[in-house]
């Protein structure tokens, strides 16, 4: 099991969840470089500590996440397989979970702008 960061945590990133992380495992932990922040499945330790912390509901245990959302596990994995320090690394990763639909709607806009002003 894991838990998940999904789409409402896109252009909010208050970090709230990563103050009360007994392992550190998410990020970027300073949120810079990213429209929003992702678990790290393999060192997660599902004690559920951030999910009541979110104040905008984007933290969900893998069972509980919404299916509209399944393709944020997807991109909470891929994160941790790139090169997160570069910012071209992550510019394609982005474009890629946009081509495949994983971002949609308002979050879609916010992550494309995201791409323009900030990659
Ligand atoms: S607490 Fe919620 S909105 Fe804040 S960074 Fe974590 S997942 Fe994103
Ligand atoms: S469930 Fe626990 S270990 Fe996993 S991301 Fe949340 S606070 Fe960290």
């Amino acid at each position: 099991m894991a838990y998940w960061i999904a789409e409402p945590c896109v252009d909010v990133k208050d970090l709230a969840c990563v103050e009360v992380c007994p392992v550190d495992c998410i990020h970027p932990t300073d949120g810079a470089g990213v429209p929003l922040i992702f678990i790290d499945p393999d060192e997660c330790i599902d004690c559920g500590a951030c999910e009541p912390e979110c104040p905008v509901e984007a933290i969900f245990a893998e069972e509980d996440l919404p299916e509209e959302w399944n393709g944020y596990a997807e991109i909470n994995t891929e994160f941790f397989k790139i090169d997160r320090e570069d910012p071209a690394a992550v510019k394609t990763f982005l474009e890629k979970m946009l081509t495949a639909g994983n971002f949609e709607g308002e979050a879609a806009d916010k992550v494309k702008k995201f791409i323009e002003e900030e990659l």
